[in-house]
This record gives structure tokens, sequence and C-alpha cells, in this order.
């Protein structure tokens, strides 16, 4: 039903059923890392109580998954806390969204500036310490404010530097992910072993890490892209796309793939590149991330409880139904 022809009750009678459905599908798919439905599914069910509760704020409460980074620490894992919270991200589904994104950016903005457009990769995000630019610890963003110590399975995962090429003491976030070869070649061994199979490589990423037994890591193959640090200052660069190229020089192993878009013509270019290419990339993508490519202009815009206001990922459609969608999608 549109929401404009909603009563106030039927619209909190709706967002009450929404909240537990999309909490327990947040437990399995972030706890459990066994996603009972497809993402596409939670997405819609989520940006109709995302509509909801802004229509009728009345009907928001503070325990509503769209107030919390998703997510929860394993009991036997030891936990972490983040003092940066590691945030979600906003997301949008179309061009028309994306540049009422961008309109709503510029009109808080006084001055001019461009975005970093970065491919989405469907991983997991993890936190890296380092102190004096060696290696010290390593966590799952949990629900953004506590997440799992699981420094041990890091440290086997071969694009992770042990050792920076600078004595920096900085904490670096990005993303660990399965490549795809490395997820077909698991799931046959598994089915061929009797267990089942992960649903898809994010999950496969997810349940290889946070588990007990490291040689289980060490054996999946996974990787990582670093696109983020919690507290720019010792870096030399105050860029985003500057950060990248930081990182990789420090030792990690950043995303070629991101380009510097001046306007939103550039960011639909980056887009459809990369939408075509989607199936050919080694590793999952879901989408890409703009972001605001100053980084004292990151900080100075700042984050809601659960997302920072400089950043967008637009999603692209499920993989089967890309043709179609993309076809609408370009019309508007
Ligand atoms: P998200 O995964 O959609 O986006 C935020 C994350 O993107 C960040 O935490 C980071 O890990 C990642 N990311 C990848 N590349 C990045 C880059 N270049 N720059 C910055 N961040 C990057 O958000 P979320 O809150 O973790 O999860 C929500 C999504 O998870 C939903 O859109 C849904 O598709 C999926 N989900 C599915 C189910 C299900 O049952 N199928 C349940 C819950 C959530």
């Amino acid at each position: 039903k549109p929401i404009k022809s909603l009563t106030a009750a039927a619209a909190a009678d709706e967002a009450a059923k929404l909240r537990p459905q999309l909490t327990q599908w947040g437990k399995q798919y972030y706890d459990a890392d066994a996603p009972s439905v497809e993402d596409d599914v939670y997405d819609r069910a989520y940006a109709r109580l995302v509509a909801l509760e802004t229509a009728f704020p009345e009907v928001m409460t503070s325990d509503s998954p769209t107030q919390h980074v998703g997510g929860s620490s394993r009991g036997d894992l030891p936990k972490v806390a983040h003092p940066i919270p590691m945030l979600s991200l906003g997301d949008v589904f179309s061009i028309e969204e994306l540049t009422e994104f961008d309109e709503r950016l510029r009109a808080n903005v006084e001055e001019d500036f461009d975005y970093n457009c970065e491919l989405k990769i469907d991983g997991l995000a993890v936190s890296l310490r380092y102190e004096d630019g060696v290696f010290v610890q390593g966590s799952t963003r949990g629900n953004g404010q506590i997440g799992e110590d699981i420094t041990a399975n890091l440290k086997t995962i071969d694009s992770i530097p042990k050792k920076l090429s600078r004595p920096l003491t900085i904490e670096v976030r990005g993303e660990c992910y399965m490549p795809k070869a490395a997820f077909l070649a698991l799931n046959e061994r598994r089915e061929a072993a009797g267990q089942a199979p992960f649903a898809n490589p994010r999950n496969a990423a997810a349940g290889s890490l946070r588990q007990l037994d490291t040689q289980v890591t060490a054996d999946r193959k996974l990787a990582t892209f670093m696109y983020n640090i919690a507290d720019y200052e010792p870096l030399e660069t105050r860029t985003q796309s500057g950060l990248l190229d930081e990182l990789a020089a420090l030792g990690f192993t950043t995303n070629p793939s991101y380009r510097v878009a001046h306007n939103m013509q550039d960011v639909a270019a980056y887009i459809a590149d990369y939408q075509g290419q989607r199936s050919d990339l080694a590793y999952g993508i879901d989408g890409i991330v703009i972001k605001a490519n100053s980084l004292p202009l990151q900080r100075s815009l700042g984050a809601t409880v659960k997302v920072p206001r400089w950043a967008i990922a637009y999603k692209f459609p499920p993989e089967e139904v890309e043709t179609t969608v993309l076809d609408i999608e370009w019309t508007v």
C-alpha cells in the first residue's frame, strides 16, 4: 500500500510487524552467517520500514533496526571496544535517489567538493590496529561499538601486512572477502563432505573469520581491501583517494578501481562501467560507494547513530535480474 494512503495506526501496525522480522533476519545473517532470505527481500523490507518511520516519526522505536548497526559478537570470542565506532552505510537503489543525496549534501556544504567512487566489496568489515607500524589487534564490526577480537585469524591472511613501511600508530578499516573461485571450491568441498554450503561469499568469509580454529581461517583463502582509517591525523594525505594510495604505500592491499568524480554525471559513468564488469571481477561487489573526497569535510559532516553523512552506497540489483532493472534505471 502506498505510504501516503496509510493512517498512523496502520503505519504503526506495519512497522511493528517489520521490526521483529528484520531483527530476526539480521540475527541469522550477521550472527549465524546463514541468511534465511535473499538480500533484496531484506533490503525491500528495510526500505519500507525507513519510509514508514520517515512519514510517521511517531512509529519509530529506539530498538528499530534502522537505529543500530546490525550484528553482535559471538560469546566465545573475546570482545574489542571501538572507541571510534564502525558504521554501516546509507543506501540507495536508483540514480534519482543518488542525485537527491548529492543535492542534500551540497545544500549543507558551502564549498564545491568531489566524490571518490569505490567498489562496494561484498565481505565483512574488519578493523586493524598497528602500534609503531606493527599489527597488534584485529577485530570485526560487531554492533559497531563492540566487535570480536579475531587477531590470530587475521594474521593468517596474506594481504594483511604484519609490519608497515613506516612506524605509524593507526587503526585501518576495510573489507575481508572470499574471492569467487575460493568460494566455489569451498562449497564443492563442503557438499562432498556432506556439510551445508555457504549461501554466498560474504557469509563464507564471515563464517571463516568468526571462529575459534585459526587453521580453518588459514585454509580459506581470504583476502582484504582496506579503504578507511579511524583517525586520519597520522597520515600525510587529506583526501579519500590519497588515503587509498597512502594505505597501499604502507603495505595494505587496496582496490585499484577507484575514481574521483566531480559531479553526478561522473558518478553515473562509474556505476555504468562497473555494473557492466561486475560478473568479470574475481570478487563479489554489491554496489558502489561514493564518499566526499576531502577527509576534513568527512570529519565535519560526521555521522548519524548508524551511517556517515559523507558517503552513500548505490546498491546493484540482484545479479540474475540485473539487465532488466538496469534498463529501467537508466530511463529515470
Ligand atoms: P552494508 O553491508 O550494505 O554496507 C555497509 C558496509 O559496506 C560497511 O560496513 C563495509 O563493511 C562495507 N563496504 C564494502 N566496500 C566498502 C567501501 N569501499 N567503502 C566503505 N564501506 C564498504 O550494510 P550492513 O549494515 O552491514 O548490512 C546491510 C546489508 O546486509 C543489507 O543491505 C542486506 O543486503 C544485507 N543483509 C541481509 C540479510 C538477509 O537476511 N539476507 C539480513 C541483514 C542484512
